[in-house]
Protein backbone atom coordinates (compact mmCIF):
# COMPACT_ATOMS: atom_id res chain seq x y z
CA UNK A 1 0.00 0.00 0.00
CA UNK A 2 1.86 3.63 -1.03
CA UNK A 3 2.48 5.49 2.11
CA UNK A 4 0.27 8.04 3.27
CA UNK A 5 -3.14 6.71 1.56
CA UNK A 6 -4.08 3.54 3.82
CA UNK A 7 -6.79 6.04 4.52
CA UNK A 8 -8.00 6.92 1.04
CA UNK A 9 -11.16 4.60 0.64
CA UNK A 10 -14.19 6.24 2.11
CA UNK A 11 -17.31 4.07 1.02
CA UNK A 12 -18.04 0.73 -0.27
CA UNK A 13 -20.53 -0.72 -2.04
CA UNK A 14 -20.28 -4.67 -2.60
CA UNK A 15 -22.07 -5.61 -4.93
CA UNK A 16 -23.89 -3.14 -7.91
CA UNK A 17 -25.57 -3.89 -11.01
CA UNK A 18 -26.24 -0.48 -11.92
CA UNK A 19 -23.19 1.41 -11.98
CA UNK A 20 -21.21 -0.27 -14.38
CA UNK A 21 -22.53 -1.27 -17.85
CA UNK A 22 -23.23 -4.38 -18.85
CA UNK A 23 -21.20 -5.72 -15.53
CA UNK A 24 -21.85 -6.84 -12.41
CA UNK A 25 -19.19 -4.64 -9.72
CA UNK A 26 -18.11 -3.56 -6.55
CA UNK A 27 -17.80 0.03 -6.15
CA UNK A 28 -14.96 2.46 -4.37
CA UNK A 29 -15.56 5.62 -2.86
CA UNK A 30 -12.24 7.77 -2.75
CA UNK A 31 -12.42 10.22 -0.25
CA UNK A 32 -11.53 14.28 -0.87
CA UNK A 33 -12.31 16.59 -4.03
CA UNK A 34 -11.03 19.47 -6.08
CA UNK A 35 -14.95 20.47 -6.62
CA UNK A 36 -17.23 22.00 -3.94
CA UNK A 37 -20.50 21.30 -6.15
CA UNK A 38 -23.08 22.77 -3.89
CA UNK A 39 -25.42 19.58 -4.88
CA UNK A 40 -22.76 17.15 -3.57
CA UNK A 41 -24.42 14.11 -1.85
CA UNK A 42 -21.49 12.81 -0.23
CA UNK A 43 -20.16 15.71 1.82
CA UNK A 44 -18.35 13.01 4.24
CA UNK A 45 -16.37 12.15 1.32
CA UNK A 46 -15.86 15.08 -0.06
CA UNK A 47 -15.08 16.57 3.59
CA UNK A 48 -12.80 13.36 4.19
CA UNK A 49 -14.32 12.01 7.38
CA UNK A 50 -16.25 9.24 5.56
CA UNK A 51 -14.66 5.63 6.31
CA UNK A 52 -11.60 4.94 6.21
CA UNK A 53 -11.95 1.07 4.40
CA UNK A 54 -9.27 -1.43 5.16
CA UNK A 55 -8.12 -2.10 0.90
CA UNK A 56 -7.11 -5.38 2.07
CA UNK A 57 -11.02 -6.19 3.17
CA UNK A 58 -12.25 -5.44 -0.55
CA UNK A 59 -9.25 -7.11 -2.04
CA UNK A 60 -10.42 -10.89 -0.11
CA UNK A 61 -14.18 -10.12 -0.31
CA UNK A 62 -12.95 -10.02 -4.41
CA UNK A 63 -11.01 -13.03 -3.77
CA UNK A 64 -14.04 -14.52 -2.91
CA UNK A 65 -16.31 -13.31 -5.48
CA UNK A 66 -13.96 -14.19 -8.23
CA UNK A 67 -16.41 -15.23 -11.51
CA UNK A 68 -19.46 -13.21 -9.61
CA UNK A 69 -18.24 -9.63 -9.54
CA UNK A 70 -16.74 -8.65 -12.51
CA UNK A 71 -15.88 -5.11 -12.44
CA UNK A 72 -14.68 -2.57 -9.85
CA UNK A 73 -15.86 1.29 -10.17
CA UNK A 74 -13.42 3.63 -8.85
CA UNK A 75 -15.61 6.50 -7.56
CA UNK A 76 -15.77 9.49 -5.02
CA UNK A 77 -15.00 12.34 -4.28
CA UNK A 78 -12.63 12.39 -6.91
CA UNK A 79 -10.61 9.16 -7.34
CA UNK A 80 -7.77 10.58 -9.10
CA UNK A 81 -6.89 12.93 -6.55
CA UNK A 82 -5.02 9.76 -5.26
CA UNK A 83 -1.98 9.61 -7.39
CA UNK A 84 -0.33 6.71 -5.92
CA UNK A 85 -3.47 4.97 -4.54
CA UNK A 86 -5.77 5.04 -7.68
CA UNK A 87 -3.37 3.25 -9.89
CA UNK A 88 -2.16 0.85 -6.96
CA UNK A 89 -5.63 -0.15 -6.44
CA UNK A 90 -6.70 0.04 -9.99
CA UNK A 91 -3.40 -2.58 -10.48
CA UNK A 92 -4.14 -5.11 -7.88
CA UNK A 93 -7.96 -5.49 -9.10
CA UNK A 94 -7.00 -5.83 -12.36
CA UNK A 95 -4.50 -8.70 -11.38
CA UNK A 96 -7.95 -10.24 -10.31
CA UNK A 97 -9.20 -10.64 -13.15
CA UNK A 98 -11.79 -7.56 -13.30
CA UNK A 99 -12.26 -4.53 -15.34
CA UNK A 100 -12.09 -1.04 -14.08
CA UNK A 101 -14.33 1.84 -14.73
CA UNK A 102 -13.50 5.32 -13.33
CA UNK A 103 -15.78 8.42 -12.34
CA UNK A 104 -14.56 11.39 -12.71
CA UNK A 105 -14.93 14.98 -13.26
CA UNK A 106 -12.20 14.86 -15.17
CA UNK A 107 -9.91 18.09 -14.03
CA UNK A 108 -6.65 15.87 -13.95
CA UNK A 109 -6.33 13.76 -16.93
CA UNK A 110 -3.50 12.52 -17.03
CA UNK A 111 -4.51 9.93 -13.88
CA UNK A 112 -7.28 8.96 -16.66
CA UNK A 113 -4.30 8.13 -19.27
CA UNK A 114 -2.50 6.45 -16.71
CA UNK A 115 -5.18 4.14 -15.41
CA UNK A 116 -7.03 3.50 -18.98
CA UNK A 117 -9.72 2.71 -17.11
CA UNK A 118 -11.72 0.10 -19.18
CA UNK A 119 -14.99 1.99 -18.83
CA UNK A 120 -15.29 6.12 -17.71
CA UNK A 121 -17.65 8.25 -16.58
CA UNK A 122 -17.16 12.06 -16.83
CA UNK A 123 -18.92 14.26 -14.79
CA UNK A 124 -19.32 17.50 -16.53
CA UNK A 125 -20.70 20.45 -14.26
CA UNK A 126 -20.78 23.91 -16.22
CA UNK A 127 -19.18 25.87 -18.62
CA UNK A 128 -15.16 25.62 -17.89
CA UNK A 129 -15.49 29.52 -17.08
CA UNK A 130 -17.57 29.04 -14.18
CA UNK A 131 -16.03 26.39 -12.31
CA UNK A 132 -14.91 28.76 -10.05
CA UNK A 133 -18.49 28.80 -8.49
CA UNK A 134 -18.51 25.41 -7.92
CA UNK A 135 -14.95 25.55 -5.78
CA UNK A 136 -12.61 24.83 -8.53
CA UNK A 137 -8.89 26.31 -7.06
CA UNK A 138 -6.48 25.38 -9.93
CA UNK A 139 -6.73 28.91 -12.19
CA UNK A 140 -7.21 28.81 -15.81
CA UNK A 141 -6.30 25.01 -16.41
CA UNK A 142 -9.51 24.16 -15.59
CA UNK A 143 -10.47 24.57 -19.74
CA UNK A 144 -7.38 22.65 -21.06
CA UNK A 145 -8.36 19.58 -19.23
CA UNK A 146 -11.80 19.17 -19.59
CA UNK A 147 -11.29 19.50 -22.93
CA UNK A 148 -7.93 16.97 -22.88
CA UNK A 149 -10.72 14.70 -20.90
CA UNK A 150 -13.42 14.65 -23.23
CA UNK A 151 -10.83 14.06 -26.42
CA UNK A 152 -10.48 11.10 -24.03
CA UNK A 153 -14.09 10.02 -23.99
CA UNK A 154 -14.38 10.52 -27.66
CA UNK A 155 -11.65 8.07 -28.31
CA UNK A 156 -12.84 5.45 -25.94
CA UNK A 157 -16.06 5.11 -28.27
CA UNK A 158 -18.56 3.34 -26.55
CA UNK A 159 -16.95 2.55 -23.18
CA UNK A 160 -17.12 6.21 -22.32
CA UNK A 161 -19.67 8.61 -21.11
CA UNK A 162 -20.32 12.00 -20.12
CA UNK A 163 -22.93 12.91 -17.39
CA UNK A 164 -24.26 16.22 -16.54
CA UNK A 165 -26.45 17.17 -13.31
CA UNK A 166 -28.94 18.90 -14.51
CA UNK A 167 -28.74 21.24 -11.57
CA UNK A 168 -30.57 24.44 -12.68
CA UNK A 169 -28.25 27.60 -11.78
CA UNK A 170 -25.17 25.97 -13.81
CA UNK A 171 -27.31 24.23 -16.69
CA UNK A 172 -28.74 26.99 -19.15
CA UNK A 173 -29.47 27.75 -22.79
CA UNK A 174 -25.89 28.77 -22.30
CA UNK A 175 -24.64 26.09 -20.89
CA UNK A 176 -26.23 23.74 -23.37
CA UNK A 177 -25.38 25.60 -26.33
CA UNK A 178 -21.99 25.91 -25.27
CA UNK A 179 -21.71 21.97 -24.89
CA UNK A 180 -22.97 21.36 -28.04
CA UNK A 181 -19.86 22.31 -29.75
CA UNK A 182 -17.73 21.10 -26.56
CA UNK A 183 -19.30 17.48 -27.10
CA UNK A 184 -19.26 16.96 -30.76
CA UNK A 185 -18.23 13.43 -31.03
CA UNK A 186 -19.13 12.07 -28.07
CA UNK A 187 -21.43 8.91 -28.14
CA UNK A 188 -23.55 9.00 -25.26
CA UNK A 189 -24.49 12.07 -22.54
CA UNK A 190 -26.59 11.04 -19.52
CA UNK A 191 -28.50 13.76 -17.92
CA UNK A 192 -29.00 13.62 -14.38
CA UNK A 193 -32.17 15.59 -12.57
CA UNK A 194 -31.17 17.36 -9.49
CA UNK A 195 -32.49 15.40 -6.83
CA UNK A 196 -32.34 15.81 -2.80
CA UNK A 197 -32.10 12.48 -1.35
CA UNK A 198 -29.83 13.11 1.87
CA UNK A 199 -27.62 15.60 2.63
CA UNK A 200 -25.89 18.05 0.99
CA UNK A 201 -22.92 19.47 0.57
CA UNK A 202 -24.39 23.16 0.68
CA UNK A 203 -28.30 22.53 2.64
CA UNK A 204 -28.77 26.10 1.48
CA UNK A 205 -28.66 24.46 -2.56
CA UNK A 206 -32.07 22.35 -2.01
CA UNK A 207 -34.37 25.19 -3.06
CA UNK A 208 -32.09 26.50 -5.77
CA UNK A 209 -31.16 23.48 -7.94
CA UNK A 210 -35.01 22.06 -9.18
CA UNK A 211 -34.73 21.96 -13.10
CA UNK A 212 -38.61 21.39 -14.23
CA UNK A 213 -39.02 17.97 -16.29
CA UNK A 214 -40.15 19.99 -19.78
CA UNK A 215 -36.86 21.88 -19.57
CA UNK A 216 -34.98 18.95 -19.13
CA UNK A 217 -35.94 17.39 -22.01
CA UNK A 218 -35.84 20.23 -24.37
CA UNK A 219 -32.56 20.66 -23.07
CA UNK A 220 -32.13 16.83 -23.98
CA UNK A 221 -33.46 17.26 -27.48
CA UNK A 222 -31.32 20.45 -27.98
CA UNK A 223 -28.12 18.17 -27.47
CA UNK A 224 -29.32 15.12 -29.04
CA UNK A 225 -28.32 17.49 -32.35
CA UNK A 226 -25.21 17.35 -31.28
CA UNK A 227 -23.75 13.63 -29.84
CA UNK A 228 -24.56 10.53 -31.29
CA UNK A 229 -27.09 9.81 -28.02
CA UNK A 230 -28.81 12.16 -25.17
CA UNK A 231 -30.72 10.36 -22.76
CA UNK A 232 -32.34 11.48 -19.59
CA UNK A 233 -31.64 9.35 -16.72
CA UNK A 234 -33.55 8.55 -13.78
CA UNK A 235 -36.90 10.70 -14.56
CA UNK A 236 -40.50 9.92 -15.38
S1 LIG B 1 -20.42 16.18 -6.96
FE1 LIG B 1 -18.53 15.09 -7.45
S2 LIG B 1 -17.13 16.69 -8.18
FE2 LIG B 1 -18.76 17.73 -7.06
S3 LIG B 1 -18.03 17.95 -4.95
FE3 LIG B 1 -19.20 16.03 -5.05
S4 LIG B 1 -17.70 14.45 -5.47
FE4 LIG B 1 -16.75 16.42 -5.98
Amino acid sequence: MPAGDSAGIGGWLKHSFIDFPATVSTVLFFRGCNLRCPYCHNPLLVNGTAGPIAFDEVVSYLERRRGIIDGAVLSGGEPTLHREMLPFVADRIRSLGLKIKLDTNGLLPGMIDNLSPDYLALDLKTLPSRYGELGWRGGADCEAAILRSLSIVRSMGRNAEVRITMAAPFIREIEIEAFMTMLQGVRVVYMQPFRVSGELLDPKFADRGYMAPETIRRFRDRLAVAVERCEVRGME
